[in-house]
């Protein structure tokens, strides 16, 4: 556990917040303002072990919760969401989201569940097996519990200010990861807080889901074209290390959807279903693990709606689903 807590510059701390996924972790921000108190961005998943982690954390540093004085979500995936209604509990404090951001997550984890069945739906015309698509519904009811309870929201947008770290940071919507993700940059000492929108490592998820507005790879790629412009010395994801080489790693994830593009375009000489894509594409990774899977899926999705988009591949009807073949 010695290394769960890393002093980043600035009093900055890095709290690695277990997550029950291959991806481990997930970075929280903990981070300390002149006048006193923390801002804290993105808590963690709500899990025992997160808990234990931050109790840890709390008596670590000799602090209370209630010194924690605003929370801040990049984004209500839960791996970043999750804790934050447990964390406004203890500390009192505020926690704030884009609007977008937050009506998704009610979507996925309000007393509405027709998320479920869309997915299911989704999934079935892509020519997932009946026998994973049983598991999809009892797969995403696995994270309500994992996300309550649920917090109260203020809301932040594009363009707002925030106060934080002892600087003045603005608020950048940006797409293709996830609803209402935000980015918050700082322009006088150069730093980025960047969410899941820009990884080093690992590339951010790229996902096709119900009731989206389409093009997500499209409004992906444009985000990162937009990130790319910002004077960036440090960036914090919410995954992996902080880095330094901001612009070089989004034109590394440029690159990498470029290849990806042109190697699946490759493999639709015959109609194919997006599903027998994705295992080709992602083979062993993806096999007995629903949660891989899905994510698998909705981004073999993405790519393959793109290169329709893109006139390089059209969707074709098959029974009650779809197939993609090259133009
Ligand atoms: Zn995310």
């Amino acid at each position: 556990m010695q290394d769960e807590l890393t002093m980043l510059e600035g009093g900055w701390m890095r709290l690695k917040v277990p997550l029950p996924f291959s991806l481990r972790f997930v970075n929280a921000y903990l981070i300390p303002d002149p006048t006193g108190g923390y801002t804290l961005i993105d808590p963690g998943l709500h899990t025992t072990a997160a808990e234990e982690a931050w109790e840890r954390t709390i008596d670590r540093l000799g602090i209370t919760y209630d010194s924690v004085r605003q929370i801040i979500l990049t984004h209500m995936h839960p791996d970043h969401y999750g804790m934050a209604g447990w964390f406004q509990l203890k500390s009192g404090a505020p926690v704030l989201m884009s609007r977008a951001s937050h009506a998704y997550a009610r979507r996925l984890w309000g007393q509405d569940r027709a998320f479920d069945a869309e997915l299911t739906a989704l999934y079935d015309q892509h020519g997932m097996p009946l026998e994973l698509l049983a598991q999809i519904a009892p797969h995403l009811e696995s994270f309500v519990a994992l996300v309550s309870p649920q917090a109260e929201i203020t809301y932040i947008a594009e363009g707002d200010r925030l106060t934080f770290g002892g600087g003045e940071w603005t608020a950048i919507a940006t797409e293709g990861h996830g609803e209402g993700h935000l980015c918050f940059y700082r322009p006088d000492t150069r730093l980025m807080v960047c969410g899941d929108q820009v990884l080093p490592d690992i590339t951010p998820n790229v996902s096709v889901v119900p009731g989206g507005k389409g093009g997500e790879l499209r409004r992906f790629l444009a985000s990162l074209e937009r990130l790319e412009s910002y004077d960036v010395a440090a960036a914090f994801p919410g995954h992996r290390d902080p880095f330094t080489d901001f612009a070089g790693r989004i034109r590394e994830l440029k690159e990498h959807h470029a290849r990806r593009l042109d190697m699946l375009a490759g493999w639709l000489d015959e109609p194919v279903a997006a599903y027998d894509i994705c295992v080709r594409m992602f083979g062993e990774r993806i096999g007995g693990n629903i949660h891989n899977l899905r994510f698998a899926l909705s981004e073999t999705l993405a790519h393959l709606d793109h290169l329709v988009d893109e006139g390089r591949a059209e969707r074709v009807r098959r029974g009650e689903g779809f197939m993609y073949q090259r133009k």
